[in-house]
């Protein structure tokens, strides 16, 4: 995969960018100018969603994120073809919600691997480059249960109030080289991962009255990028559910 290096064009990586809030976040950062390197672990929908970006020069990865070696050879080849970082998104997540008694020691694993362990692993990978590139900022996707907790979501509230106290650490790890780390927090938004949910019971708890879409949490994501002096934060976009949580 080559994609041609433009001086004045950011490389925004995208982790999870094949579908749902990662597909919204590269198609508005491609619509803004960005390079953006999509990676899932299905290649062909990382492709899918690099085909459906404005004009520029994208590229689609294969790997998961939880997979050591897979994440180091993924930027070493990013870094290789597109040049430095500027941005990563960390959207890549799974859930296996059920009650703790109920969730099997793999499934444990499996979520706190592929939230926490594979955000830690993306960050760790990209900053070598980061660290030669001016403006450059990350932002982990976390959760509003991750913040207020959830009867059900224990292991994935766990991994996502893990991704905060990593975002905040690795924000003052890095501030002196200039390199911003933040949160966003999103409540019910419609993609895959809340299909299987009954909508009109859920937004009960929702002050806005609804679910949140892809591209609205998109917005969130481009204001943390491109904000110079917000560092360490944890921004929610839930349409006031935590209000109410
Ligand atoms: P989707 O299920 O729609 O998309 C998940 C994306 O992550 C896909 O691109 C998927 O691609 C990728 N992915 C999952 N596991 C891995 C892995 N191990 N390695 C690489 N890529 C992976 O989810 P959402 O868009 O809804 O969620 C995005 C993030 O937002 C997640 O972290 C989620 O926890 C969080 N979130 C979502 C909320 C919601 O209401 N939707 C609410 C709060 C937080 P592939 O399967 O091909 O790997």
């Amino acid at each position: 995969m080559r994609c041609e290096r433009r001086a004045m064009s950011r490389l925004a990586v995208v982790c999870g960018g094949s579908r749902g809030i990662g597909r919204a976040v590269s198609r508005l950062l491609a619509d803004r100018g960005c390079r953006v390197a999509v990676v899932s672990r299905n290649k062909d929908a990382a492709q899918a969603t690099v085909a459906s970006l404005s004009a520029g020069d994208h590229v689609a990865f294969s790997c998961d994120v939880s997979e050591e070696q897979q994440v180091q050879e993924t930027f070493d080849g990013i870094h290789r073809s597109c040049g430095g970082v500027s941005y990563l998104v960390n959207a890549a997540g799974i859930n296996r919600d059920a009650l703790l008694l109920r969730t099997k020691p793999e499934e444990m694993v499996a979520v706190l691997h592929s939230n926490l362990l594979g955000s830690m692993l993306t960050c760790r990978a990209a900053l070598r480059s980061m660290l030669h590139v001016q403006g450059a900022a990350i932002v982990n996707i976390g959760s509003v249960v991750g913040l207020k907790g959830n009867a059900g979501q224990s292991v994935y509230s766990a991994s996502k109030a893990g991704l905060e106290g990593f975002t905040r650490a690795l924000a003052k790890e890095v501030a002196s080289r200039h390199i911003r780390v933040n949160l966003l927090a999103p409540g019910f938004i419609r993609t895959d991962m809340t299909s299987g949910l009954n909508e009109q019971d859920a937004v009960r708890s929702v002050p806005l009255g609804r679910f949140g879409e892809p591209e609205e949490v998109a917005r969130a994501v481009l204001f943390l990028l491109e904000s110079p002096y917000v560092t360490g934060q944890v921004l929610v976009v839930d349409g006031g559910l935590q209000l109410t949580m």
